[in-house]
């Protein structure tokens, strides 16, 4: 066994992954899974498909490419507008794209046209959140360039909330993304197959909304893999949040005292920390920094604090027992410990 390691359980991920399509499928909705957090891996990618996912999402076209070549064959969506010097690659790898620029657009046309392709494009509206998105009031005006454009088919709009300010999606703005595609069809007698709510912060929303909407997709990863919305919402009930964990080894354990002493400047973060005596302490330090993860985000066992953290070292305390050296300790990971333990080459992964 390597440490620190991130272990994956794909029957939490595919159990959690069925659970929402269950429900979300009873109002209409179609799920989404977004595979970013693990880098389109292809363990992944075959669990969600197994679960029932008929399309899979992420934001990088080098794991969408990574999904392709190990054989997924579901259409991809490319969740960040792409990037004018990959029009290319996003039009070899992904079979639909989110986008917000007619620049980009045009290109992913000409790149459509030499390829031989027909690509698909969701347009994202901005709804509050401030993130990606074109304004409502500009949105006829790009649609009518955009339809105009050879090898592009417009395949629905969409938004994102929460990302940015934490803006809620509410009867207001779903019904203006609603009636703005409503507008669109009738304005250009076309079809919008996909009406895009948003994110895991969206699922409340659509499980809580009675009567019509024509939002009929979300795109979910959060929800998927750590069973959780966003901190603020009532979270979804029958959703494990223990799919992921992340495990470190102690290699230091003793009682200390919790004051430093000596002249005190900045930390190497260039932090000053300021802490009161509270006499000696059972402190351990575990093989675990932030070049491994965003310590912020993990969640200890129970009698267990963190306390701080450097490059390589996360300091805890344990005030009922001693940690032994070499003993392990398991957390669990917010969404951006998750992201970033995924990330780092030193955190093994493993999919149990
Ligand atoms: C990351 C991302 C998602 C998924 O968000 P979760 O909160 O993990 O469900 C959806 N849409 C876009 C555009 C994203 O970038």
């Amino acid at each position: 066994m390597s440490y620190p390691k991130i272990e994956l359980d794909c029957a939490k991920i595919s159990l959690n992954t069925q659970r929402l399509i269950e429900q979300l499928t009873l109002k209409g909705v179609t799920v989404t899974p977004v595979t970013k957090s693990c880098l389109g891996h292809p363990i992944i990618a075959n669990t969600l498909i197994n679960a029932g996912a008929t399309m899979l999402a992420d934001s990088r076209v080098d794991n969408i490419k990574r999904m392709r070549e190990a054989g997924v064959t579901v259409p991809t969506l490319l969740i960040r507008s792409p990037m004018l010097s990959q029009i290319e690659r996003v039009v070899i790898d992904c079979d639909i794209s989110l986008n917000t620029e007619i620049a980009v657009i045009q290109k992913l046309s000409d790149a459509a046209g030499r390829c031989n392709r027909i690509h698909q494009i969701i347009i994202m509206v901005e709804l509050g959140d401030l993130r990606e998105g074109v304004m409502p009031d500009n949105l006829i005006n790009l649609i009518n360039d955009v339809i105009k454009l050879p090898n592009i088919t417009l395949k629905g709009i969409g938004t994102n909330l929460t990302c940015r300010y934490g803006v809620e999606p509410d009867d207001i703005n779903m019904q203006l993304l609603s009636d703005l595609a409503e507008h669109i069809e009738t304005t250009f007698s076309i079809r919008l197959d996909i009406i895009s709510g948003g994110n895991s912060g969206s699922i409340n929303w659509v499980l809580a909304h009675q009567g019509q909407t024509r939002i009929n997709h979300l795109r979910l990863g959060e929800a998927i893999f750590l069973g959780l919305v966003p901190k603020n919402q009532p979270q979804i009930s029958g959703l494990s949040s223990t799919a992921i964990t992340l495990t470190a080894e102690v290699i230091e354990s003793s009682q200390k005292p919790s004051y430093p002493w000596g002249k005190r400047g900045v930390n190497a973060f260039g932090e000053t920390i300021s802490l009161q005596n509270r006499g000696q302490v059972n402190q351990a330090i575990l093989a675990l920094g932030r070049q491994d993860v965003c310590i912020d985000g993990l969640h200890p066992p129970s009698g267990m604090t963190i306390v701080s953290s450097c490059s390589d070292h996360l300091m805890v305390e344990t005030p009922e027992k001693m940690l032994a050296v070499g003993e392990t300790v398991t957390f669990g990971l917010d969404y951006s410990a998750f992201l970033s333990a995924m990330t780092s080459e030193f955190v093994d992964k493993v999919y149990r």
